[in-house]
């Protein structure tokens, strides 16, 4: 069974990188019929380890993935690494180091003029004198002191490290007795049965020394994927400045958990050319065998443009749910349909939908001046209440359709363009020359407001124009 893990670091929020290997892991444990789950690692932090993963079960919830079991808490878990310390100081794989911090400060000088890598010297390897007085141990771990060590990397196929370049006896524990990241990794990855490890490549110089750890303890090696970064337009890795890193940020711009998703799998995984996945697809197709050795590129356009695809597609009703996030309402609306089949096609995120609807359904306070200096010509307010008497007289006007039909009886009528009733009507309706249909807005906001609309946008526009 394939048991993957996300293990985020608490930060305050889901990282949209964070996320994106998340999806990884979440979709390969799927579609094995495995296992997903979460760990914080909160050892190192004096954070509030309750609110960041508060934060993380709060973004993955809004995404839609669900991980298996129960969050497992580093910061929970010091008994349990403890005793794992003790196994290997029993069995002689790791020691107790005296070394003051003079000391080490002083060897790595030494090392820095010889100019050798700083790295400690194994001095209390093999010590079995009586330690110093008034040092607090640090225990270090017995590492290969030549060689090599070899990571098989599903991605990047294999590398080899020099232990000479990387490697010293590091530290398991400090000397107040915690314990350091890569030993709680490697200890809770195996404790948790993980056997594919998937995480961004920032963590391939880790590898080596939980491999170590993994040995030691006698532990079965996990398989490693290390995902190439994400970088921005210019090749350097992502950044707020880039975009938002906060994947809650995206619920708030009004990007669908669809679209994000669909974004983030392709960002380093790709499957032909194909550009729009569905989740089922996702779960059928993604495998990290398939992951990009090199990075990919945040390009928030692309993002745009799923989204626009996945709120075009998107049933009316789920719309009008997700757009309650953002202060508008029209689960009841009667004239749902039409505003969200108008407005749909034409934005990119649902904070646009907001927008436009907003701007559909308010009066307008004031009209664009360019607007009407181009299009409210001194003929615009007779063909406008024209327009209003035929309208008035106009029984069982529902459809845009209708309103269509009362326009061109206008046109045909005063024998004009139908620029010459549209542009004006346009700026009355919506105080400048661009926005939807102007038959669906009508039918949108009915006779009376598009009456109301046009005489207040007459008296208004009439009275400017005259000082
Ligand atoms: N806690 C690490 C991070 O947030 C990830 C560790 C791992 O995946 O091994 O970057």
């Amino acid at each position: 069974m394939v048991v993957t893990r996300f293990a985020p670091s608490p930060t305050g929020y889901l990282h949209i990188g964070g996320l994106r290997t998340a999806l990884f892991s979440y979709l390969w444990a799927r579609r094995n019929g495995g296992k997903f789950v979460l760990r914080i690692e909160d050892t190192d932090q004096g954070r509030n380890s309750e609110a960041a993963a508060q934060a993380i079960v709060e973004a993955f919830e809004w995404i839609g993935l669900e991980h298996d079991g129960e969050i497992l808490y580093q910061s929970q878990r010091g008994e349990v690494y403890g005793q794992y310390i003790q196994q290997l100081l029993d069995e002689g794989k790791a020691y107790r180091c005296y070394m003051s911090k003079e000391e080490l400060d002083a060897l790595r000088e030494e090392q820095t003029a010889r100019k050798e890598r700083p790295r400690y010297d194994g001095r209390y390897r093999d010590f079995d004198g009586t330690p110093p007085e008034g040092v607090a141990p640090v225990i270090r771990i017995k590492a290969p002191q030549s060689g090599t060590i070899t990571v098989r990397d599903g991605i990047k196929g294999e590398i080899t490290f020099n232990v000479d370049d990387i490697l010293d006896d590091f530290i398991i524990a400090r000397s107040d007795g915690s314990p350091t990241y890569n030993f709680v990794v490697a200890v809770d990855d195996a404790l948790m049965g993980i056997n594919e490890v998937i995480r961004g490549d920032d963590h391939l110089s880790n590898t080596p020394k939980q491999m170590i750890v993994y040995e030691a303890l006698g532990f079965e090696m996990p398989k490693f994927y290390h995902v190439p970064m994400i970088h921005n337009q210019s090749g350097k890795k992502l950044s707020k400045r880039d975009g938002a890193t906060d994947v809650m940020a995206y619920k708030e711009m009004g990007y669908l958990p669809e679209a994000l998703l669909n974004f983030l799998v392709r960002l380093g995984w790709s499957h032909g050319d194909q550009e729009i996945f569905s989740r089922d697809e996702m779960l059928q197709l993604f495998s990290p065998a398939d992951i990009n050795k090199s990075a990919s590129i945040y390009n928030v356009e692309k993002l745009d443009w799923l989204n626009g695809h996945y709120i075009k597609n998107a049933d009316n009703t789920l719309l009008a749910e997700l757009l309650e996030h953002h202060d508008i309402f029209l689960l009841s609306h009667d004239k749902k349909e039409i505003i969200l089949d108008e407005v749909k096609e034409r934005a990119k995120t649902l904070k646009e939908m907001a927008t436009l609807i907003k701007e559909i359904l308010e009066t307008p306070t004031q009209y664009d001046e360019k607007a009407v200096k181009k299009a409210f010509k001194a003929d615009a307010v007779e063909v406008l209440n024209l327009f209003s008497a035929r309208l008035a007289e106009k029984e069982g006007l529902h459809l845009p359709t209708d309103y269509h039909g009362v326009m061109e009886a206008v046109v045909a009528e005063k024998e004009i363009g139908f620029g010459k009733i549209g542009q004006p009507l346009r700026i009355a309706l919506m105080g400048r020359l661009t926005g939807p249909g102007l038959d669906s807005i009508m039918a949108i906001i009915g006779r009376e407001e598009t009456l109301s609309r046009i005489e207040k946008a007459i008296a208004v526009i009439t009275a400017e124009l005259a000082q």
